[in-house]
């Protein structure tokens, strides 16, 4: 019998993309799943690719909201409660530090960094009462090594990895499993969603996306590292390579990045 049947397993971001395949796939090995995200028709759309749609709840919700993650919490401990939370929601970002506005910087940091925080905050008093409990968090490769056209999410996406470091060191001896998945090039709409230096929505394909791995391949990842109670993974194609290098070659790095701008500048 898999790892994961009859968990409860609260995902945001599950309206599209990597969320979506993650409730595909939990819900295949038998978990119960909390989607949340803000558009209601996409959660219900993920819902029928789902195993096992009736034992689901679709939830809505903006992680940038405090009052309605509270209320959601809530919510979901008179449900039953939750033994995984995947913080998945996220936003990214296509525009140069020159080209970006205040508001774009504040905008990231609201639903990748605090919309993370409060969410994994108030869930954590009632997995630590259980004494058990997965937090999953999805980062990037741009957790780890900051790319071109994405200083606010690099910077959103390291502020988690000091954030849920600490909270390990806190809670492991707790029962609390923390894990901080960092994907490379994924297949799903992020670029489109992302924000353009102005704030308005980037709208536009990214080959490095739509080349990269597919959400499902990935998804069936993450599960393996949740039952393995891993603490920080790495998956995707050559970019994760960028991790490494930033190690051990830093000045390589370097280089390589900056011609990779420098072939399209102006993207
Ligand atoms: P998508 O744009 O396809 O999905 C993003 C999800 O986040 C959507 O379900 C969206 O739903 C939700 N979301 C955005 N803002 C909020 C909010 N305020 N409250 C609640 N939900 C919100 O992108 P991906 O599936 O690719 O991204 C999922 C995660 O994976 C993100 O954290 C991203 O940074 C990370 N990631 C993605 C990579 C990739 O290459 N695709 C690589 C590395 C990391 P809605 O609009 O309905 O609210």
């Amino acid at each position: 019998m898999s790892y994961f049947n009859n968990k409860i397993v609260w995902i945001t971001g599950a309206s599209s993309g990597i969320g979506r395949a993650l409730a595909i796939e939990f819900s295949n090995q038998g978990a119960k799943c909390i989607l949340s995200a803000r558009a209601k028709d996409g959660l219900e759309q993920t819902n029928r690719l789902t195993e096992n749609a009736d034992q689901n709840v679709v939830m809505p919700l903006d992680v940038t909201n405090e009052q309605k993650v509270e209320y959601a919490v809530q919510r979901v401990i008179e449900l039953g409660g939750v033994d995984i939370l995947i913080n998945n929601a996220g936003v990214s970002q296509r525009s140069t530090v020159e080209k970006t506005e205040m508001d774009v910087y504040r905008s990231l940091m609201e639903v990748n960094y605090f919309g993370v925080v409060k969410l994994t905050k108030t869930v954590l008093p009632h997995m630590i009462e259980k004494g058990q409990g997965s937090i999953v968090t999805i980062s990037s490769i741009a957790g780890k090594v900051g790319p071109p056209y994405r200083a606010g999410y690099a910077a959103s996406k390291h502020a988690l990895h000091g954030f849920f470091d600490s909270m390990r060191a806190e809670t492991s001896h707790k029962g609390i499993h923390t894990l901080v998945v960092c994907p490379g090039y994924i297949n799903t709409p992020i670029a489109h969603n992302a924000l353009a230096g102005d704030g308005q929505k980037y709208n536009k394909r990214d080959a490095e996306n739509a080349n990269g791995l597919e959400a499902n391949d990935l998804a069936k990842r993450i599960l393996k590292a949740i039952e393995k109670k891993k603490t920080e993974v790495y998956f995707g194609k050559f970019e994760v390579n960028a991790v490494r290098l930033k190690r051990f070659l830093p000045g390589v790095l370097t280089k390589m990045l900056n011609r990779k701008f420098l072939k399209d500048p102006e993207k």
